[in-house]
């Protein structure tokens, strides 16, 4: 991993940055590149916005780790209310979760609960429920839990990670229970007893599933291909294995952080017609947004650039 990933990673976890980082103007101005606001207004206003461009969305209130059951079933009512609210005004919008958000570390039967209550919520409005992939001490439970979920909700899908040695594995089963697939890349610090340490293996690791994913026999069983990356290399390389095989480009997705590689959005949105864009909002921001920042080291001059802006 690279000293400047590894440095940012770890302050993501630090506290008092946390609680006093997001109060400087100069990183609130920062963070607007990738979020359009903090309230759930300002997540639907973008939602409509990015409908207007031929661009899907998906929702997601930053929050993770929550140790408080009263805290995580606001949360789970936060979800209800919002997914009401997306489909009165109908836009297409899916829910996205993490299980901590939901008091996973407290009571997993809760948790499991109230995820239920969204993934129905979101069914009975047309949508889909998508689950986030954490830290890997959590991916076990995570599959297991989408695994059961999936038996009352059918159109659920859970997001893998190609750092991780065993996901090509966990891919094969999530295809064969029909679940959806949400290819990413990975965001968090991992061992390398569990994770590709070089990017290169990464990125193959990533082509080698997403290929699997797009195959016409993966999706038959209900799994949805959904590639969720900004990496155009890897993107023009899928479409092309897929135009080969005579794949349509609406049978696979791409899914891309708001405000990120808004040409390829662009792109895609126009030629493509497969583009959703994850849409997140909420005061919880800090550790998410240094996530982006280690993504990309180079953000981390645009912050410093725009404190003297
Ligand atoms: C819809 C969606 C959902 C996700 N859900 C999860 C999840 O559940 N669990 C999880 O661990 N991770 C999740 N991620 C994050 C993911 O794991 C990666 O950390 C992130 O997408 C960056 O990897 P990349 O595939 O874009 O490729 P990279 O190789 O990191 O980047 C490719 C290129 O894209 C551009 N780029 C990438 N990130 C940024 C950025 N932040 N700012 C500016 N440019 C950038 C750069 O130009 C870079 O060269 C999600 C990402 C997306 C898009």
């Amino acid at each position: 991993m690279g000293l400047a990933r590894s440095l940012i990673l770890t302050a993501s976890d630090n506290r008092w940055l946390r609680e006093n980082g997001t109060k400087l103007p100069f990183v609130r101005r920062a963070v607007s590149t990738f979020m359009p606001g903090e309230t759930a207004a300002d997540m639907l206003t973008a939602a409509q916005q990015q409908a207007q461009l031929g661009v899907g969305a998906l929702f997601t209130r930053l929050g993770e780790n929550v140790a408080d059951m009263r805290e995580a079933d606001g949360v789970r009512d936060h979800y209800l209310e919002v997914i009401g609210q997306v489909e009165r005004r109908g836009i297409a919008c899916e829910p996205s979760i993490k299980l901590t958000q939901l008091g996973y570390d407290v009571d997993r039967e809760a948790a499991y609960r109230s995820a239920l209550a969204i993934g129905r919520r979101a069914m009975d409005a047309g949508s889909y429920f998508w689950v986030d992939m954490e830290q890997s001490s959590y991916v076990d439970g995570t599959l297991d839990m989408v695994s059961r979920l999936r038996q009352e909700v059918p159109r659920i899908g859970i997001a893998l990670q190609a750092y991780l040695r065993r996901t090509g594995d966990d891919a094969a089963r999530m295809i064969r229970e029909g679940i959806g697939i949400r290819l990413v890349k990975g965001a968090y610090r991992e061992p390398e007893a569990v994770a590709f340490p070089q990017k290169s293996d990464v990125d193959a690791n990533y082509v080698r599933i997403a290929k699997v994913m797009m195959a016409p026999e993966s999706r038959a069983s209900g799994s949805r291909a959904v590639y969720g990356t900004h990496d155009t290399a890897i993107i023009r390389a899928l479409e092309a294995h897929g135009d080969g095989l005579g794949i349509a480009p609406t049978d696979y997705e791409v899914h891309m952080l708001y405000g990120i590689q808004r040409g390829e959005q662009r792109r895609l949105a126009s030629s493509r017609k497969n583009l959703r864009v994850l849409i997140a909002y909420g005061t919880y921001w800090f550790p998410w947004y240094m996530r982006r920042l280690a993504e990309r080291p180079a953000n981390v001059w645009f912050v410093a650039k725009s404190l003297f802006k």
